[in-house]
């Protein structure tokens, strides 16, 4: 069965699909954003409209996470990956120590970040058995005087995922880039969030960053002004140019999400889509092989291998004739990823198993 405007079952880990709802409604505001006469592009960001926009997409993002008022919501730049290095930089001081929950490729380079700041403190780390699990929290020996504990809600590559709110005494900080707003968190027991958005949220540009206000006083005085969460949140996320496009993109996303349930009904519909993969894993006696342990897998990040590489190259080409793009998993695990984001439909998880079944049919 066709898509509309006939587009692909996009499985890419990001940036990824984004709702065809959201993608027609730009198109529609995109030479005239409501007789402004001009696109949200070439629009001042200190003018009305846009600071609507952005007040809009903050209102309705605390409403999804139904995040408390002693938070701020930053729009920033620069990736999740300038967030590994604003992190140590402003929290991490002389003296202090920050321990980092490593279970796949983005907490190591996080930690690393870290690393090059101070006193960062390897925790945890799943490597040894290339990031196929994620330990209880409270089996991993913390620092309770911690500066922080950092660690990754969601391992994009490795498809692990920690599907509870963790408690700690010191200071919780999560990347949540590859499940933000995919299921309901507790963000009180968060001290910072942050998320780049081109996996849940909309285009690449734009970082979120949620940040609890007691954790604003603790910046030193002399932080470089653009690293400075303190001068971001002052500023209303204008302190320089905010990438426009990228918000108003994600406004529409999260209005979108509002309209459909909000997170928990995003949540009901990931527990699904990855159900359908993950049954289709279990049911073909070993010809799939899913990277991570039962209780790990991703609702986001569906990872698992096949018996070798030629059929691994095979089973690419053959989804790709079927428009059943971007399924090829990155190099250090090897096999396939099929990422199903939250705009990602449960249609498309239902042509990929479809496809796997005959493929192990056939093959095994
Ligand atoms: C994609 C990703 C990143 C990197 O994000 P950039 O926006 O490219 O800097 C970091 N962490 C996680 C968990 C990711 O999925």
């Amino acid at each position: 069965m066709n898509q509309p405007y006939d587009r692909v079952y996009n499985f890419s880990a990001g940036p990824c699909t984004l709702p065809v709802e959201v993608l027609e409604e730009a198109r529609e505001d995109l030479l005239n954003y409501k007789g402004m006469g001009m696109s949200v592009m070439e629009m001042s960001h200190r003018s009305k409209p846009f600071e609507a926009i952005l007040a809009q997409a903050e209102a309705d993002l605390k409403k999804l996470l139904k995040v408390p008022d002693n938070y701020k919501i930053l729009f920033l730049q620069g990736g999740a990956t300038m967030q590994f290095s604003m992190i140590p930089l402003c929290f991490l001081g002389e003296g202090k120590s920050a321990d980092y929950m490593v279970t796949g490729a983005w907490g190591e380079k996080a930690f690393e970040a870290a690393a090059l700041v101070g006193n960062a403190n390897l925790a945890y780390s799943g490597k040894a058995a290339n990031y196929n699990d994620i330990p209880k929290f409270d089996s991993i020996k913390l620092n309770s005087d911690a500066a922080y504990v950092h660690f990754t809600s969601n391992e994009t590559i490795h498809g692990v995922q920690f599907h509870e709110d963790p408690t700690v005494a010191a200071p919780l900080i999560c990347d949540m880039s590859s499940d933000i707003i995919s299921r309901p968190v507790d963000v009180s027991k968060y001290a910072l969030i942050y998320a780049g958005a081109q996996k849940n949220m909309g285009p690449a540009g734009v970082t979120v960053v949620i940040i609890r206000d007691d954790l604003l006083e603790r910046i030193p005085a002399k932080m470089h002004p653009i690293l400075d969460y303190k001068l971001h949140a002052k500023n209303t996320s204008m302190y320089n140019t905010p990438p426009c496009w990228s918000i108003y993109m994600c406004g529409l996303v999260y209005k979108y999400i509002l309209h459909h349930g909000g997170v928990a009904g995003a949540h009901e519909r990931n527990l699904w889509k990855s159900k359908v993969i993950y049954q289709t894993i279990d049911g073909t006696h070993g010809f799939f092989k899913g990277h991570a342990e039962h209780h790990a897998r991703s609702t986001m990040n569906v990872t698992f291998t096949l018996p070798n590489d030629e059929l691994t190259t095979e089973f690419v080409k053959e989804a790709e004739a079927l428009k059943l793009d971007g399924l090829k998993g990155h190099r250090s695990v090897g096999g396939i990823r099929a990422s199903i984001y939250n705009a990602f439909p449960l249609e498309g998880c239902q042509a990929l198993a479809k496809f796997m079944w005959e493929f192990a049919t056939k093959h095994a």
